[in-house]
């Protein structure tokens, strides 16, 4: 990024109106104009902008810019699993994924710099935290990619949590809806989190996107031993919020349980049979995740035998379940892998 020049990539039309209000000969529909320009179109050279006034185009340009560095690394794995890890200021590391499965291609976005819950079974977890992304440089990890104009489906579930940095997700996520804006259908939006209450309710009122809760252990001190983050946030308090809102969510507004399957640890009867009572009664379906092996941790993935024979379980308590293909295995393609095998931390 040019350091002498502002960066308004992020801004929503009211943070433009108040930005460049006082740039002169600016009128509100140029301000219309510079935001269509930005979110709808996806130009981010100003002297692209055709129908604005030459010298507002140059006045634009002397003081603004709408990007930041390209990736760093780019690997792409032979299933087309693809994978971009980005530099941001103060040394901030994210990684952003590309899957693409049948007519989908799903970008997986990050929305922090490492992440502070360190969850044990998580790369991003091991990075520690190294700060919240702008909205500008979530919005970036859309707009730097191949796959700008290709892409049909968007999860937050990269580095970070992202109720944890709610204010630029939900700003991304309104720039993202906005029919004047990027245009997307809600349906097509899945944010995805361990479950922090006050946003959690937030999110689940405010926006009509889809929601996908890290469960990983149906069970409280097991959950608490895989994620430190049970100790301030308790299972049963997800459940009653997640019980409580159940109706808002429809088959186009998806409520999703991820689980991840730990070979020996949560797989057991026991577990699918605590699993299924919960998304019964939040009605949400299954997404079973196998593990996916990285280099510096001690668990272990289910074979498939044993993911079958556990999602066999879940289907005969009547929980609608799947199991998400393994994608990109030999490009690290799990959060955070790709920033820890560049730093070796073990
Ligand atoms: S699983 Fe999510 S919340 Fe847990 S450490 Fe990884 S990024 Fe953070």
């Amino acid at each position: 990024m040019n350091k002498t020049k502002k960066l308004i990539l992020g801004y929503d039309y009211d943070d433009l109106v108040n930005e460049l209000k006082y740039l002169p000969d600016t009128r509100h529909y140029n301000i219309k104009q510079i935001y269509q320009w930005i979110y709808k179109k996806h130009v981010n050279d100003f002297k692209l902008m055709t129908d604005l006034p030459n010298e507002l185009r140059t006045k634009l340009n002397d003081k603004y810019t709408l990007t930041l560095a390209p990736p760093e690394q780019v690997s792409l794995a032979q299933d087309g699993t693809k994978k971009y890890l980005f530099k941001f200021d103060n040394d901030k590391y994210v990684e952003t994924t590309v899957i693409k499965e049948d007519k989908r291609t799903t970008v997986c976005l990050s929305s922090q710099s490492g992440c502070k819950y360190g969850c044990k079974f998580c790369a991003t977890g091991k990075m520690g935290f190294h700060g919240d992304l702008s909205t500008g440089e979530i919005l970036w990890q859309l707009l730097a990619i191949d796959e700008i104009d290709k892409f049909t489906n968007i999860v937050f579930m990269g580095m970070g949590e992202p109720l944890d940095n709610a204010e630029s997700v939900f700003k991304v996520i309104k720039l993202l809806i906005d029919p004047n804006g990027w245009g997307l259908s809600n349906q097509r939006l899945t944010l995805s989190t361990i479950g922090i209450p006050d946003m959690l309710i937030h999110c689940i009122e405010k926006t009509k996107i889809n929601i996908a809760w890290s469960l990983h252990s149906p069970f409280d001190d097991e959950r608490h031993q895989l994620m430190p983050v049970q100790n301030i946030y308790p299972l049963q308090t997800i459940i009653d919020i997640l019980y409580e809102y159940k109706y808002y969510f429809s088959p186009h507004r998806k409520l999703t349980i991820e689980y991840l399957m730990l070979k020996d640890i949560n797989i057991s009867k026991a577990h699918a049979d605590a699993l299924a009572k919960i998304a019964n009664l939040i009605n949400a379906r299954v997404n079973l995740i196998p593990y996916n092996p990285h280099l510096h941790n001690e668990f272990l993935t289910p074979n498939y035998n044993e993911m079958i024979n556990f999602q066999e379980k879940l289907k005969n308590k009547g929980v609608i379940t799947t199991i998400r293909k393994s994608k990109g295995n030999e490009i690290l393609a799990a959060c955070g892998n790709l920033y820890t095998n560049k730093k070796k931390i073990h």
